[in-house]
């Protein structure tokens, strides 16, 4: 089941500035300001905020300050537009196209083009643990239609043997995109990510220096600080209880995403769960005891695609992964109810809820 609520819920605190703090409320008092200039004047911390069905999701948007509103709706747009480049499910599609037409070249717009590239680039790196070709498998247990069904292990061997973004044929001059005869794509494990990267940029570009990007709970990207200059309060859901939270992250601009069981799941008639995240090593759901895999990060795009990869991946290999990249931070859930925070991040998260006393291994680059 998707669920359409948040995932995370961000506790901000969206405690407005003191009237004196703010520029905008200097530039309205009498001497420096007509009566009709201090109406339409916008202070900086007023908030504007957006909702878009887009990827599958709910997305909450809100910006602060003067150039926020009309950043907001030109970023509704902008998700719009995105959704329908990527989209597998949506006729006529960048995705769709290439699906319908796997062993031809496809030409597709820069920005799909660009997010294969990284994602495949991406995949490599996991050692294949995130792999965008897995859309056949997808289908087969059910999860784009919510039809659900166990795929018996023959099936899921044939569909394997279409599974490896490495064939995928990528011209840049061309800007095509050619799949092998029976592969399809599925960019779920990193649109959204992407899609953050975007938006902050453009807000950014707007002249917006505070802003929550909430899309869909599983990629939360914000922009700056909080108007007052505090930092951005981010909880993370927790992957048992869905009314709980596992833990709060104190952030400016940065990005979070989590993968987790919960987040689209069936449980089979004999009784076991199987959720949307699958290993590309077996075809079926990944089971590497990782619960819920959050990465922290500035690029949006890695942030999604690791978290999909490390929940594949589990505990040992990510760390190994970590420690060889050095780029993101992580917090890992496991289903023996442990937590596993890199040191780059440990001191901005605190768990809590059920987790608030679960054994906590802050990861540290160096080994022992
Ligand atoms: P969500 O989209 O729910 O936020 P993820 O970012 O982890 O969660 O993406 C999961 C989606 O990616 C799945 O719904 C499926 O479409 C696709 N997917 C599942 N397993 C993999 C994988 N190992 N590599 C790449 N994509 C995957
Ligand atoms: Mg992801």
């Amino acid at each position: 089941m998707k669920r359409t609520l948040s995932l995370f819920l961000c506790l901000c605190l969206l405690t407005a500035c003191a009237a004196g703090d703010s520029p905008a409320s200097d530039a309205s008092t009498p001497t420096e300001a007509t009566e009709s200039a201090a109406n339409t004047e916008v202070a900086a911390d007023a908030e504007f905020t957006a909702q878009v069905f887009a990827m599958d999701t709910y997305m909450d948007l809100k910006a602060y300050g003067p150039a926020a509103e009309a950043a907001l709706a030109a970023a509704q747009e902008r998700l719009t537009a995105l959704d329908a480049l990527f989209s597998a499910t949506t006729e006529g599609s960048d995705v769709s196209r290439l699906n319908a037409a796997a062993g031809e070249p496809v030409t597709v717009d820069a920005e799909t083009f660009s997010l294969i590239q990284q994602a495949v680039a991406l995949g490599a790196s996991t050692d294949g643990a995130l792999d965008i070709t897995l859309y056949p498998l997808s289908k087969a247990w059910g999860f784009p239609t919510q039809e659900y069904a166990i795929p018996d292990e023959a099936t899921i061997q044939a569909l394997l043997a279409h599974v490896d973004s490495s064939q995928i044929v990528l011209d840049e001059a061309a800007s095509t995109v050619q799949l092998p005869e029976g592969m399809e794509l599925d960019l779920g494990a990193v649109a959204k990510g992407y899609a953050g990267d975007v938006l902050a940029a453009d807000l950014k570009a707007a002249g917006v220096t505070s802003a929550l990007l909430n899309l869909g709970g599983s990629t939360i990207r914000v922009v700056g600080s909080k108007p007052d200059g505090s930092e951005w309060r981010i909880a993370l859901q927790d992957p048992e209880d869905e009314s709980a939270y596992a833990g709060g992250l104190a952030l400016t601009d940065a990005v979070v995403d989590t993968s987790g069981g919960y987040e689209r799941y069936f449980v089979g008639e004999d009784g076991v769960t199987y959720w949307h995240i699958l290993d590309p090593e077996t075809g079926a759901p990944a089971r590497s005891g990782v619960i819920s895999a959050t990465i922290i990060s500035e690029n949006g795009l890695a942030g999604d695609g690791l978290s999909t990869a490390c929940f594949v991946m589990g505990v040992e290999d990510t760390i190994a992964y970590w420690r060889a990249q050095q780029d993101f931070e992580f917090i890992l859930i496991t289903d023996a109810h442990e937590l596993y925070v890199s040191e780059g991040i440990a001191d901005s998260f605190e768990p809590l809820g059920n987790y608030a006393d679960a054994p906590l291994t802050v990861v540290t680059y160096e080994e022992g």
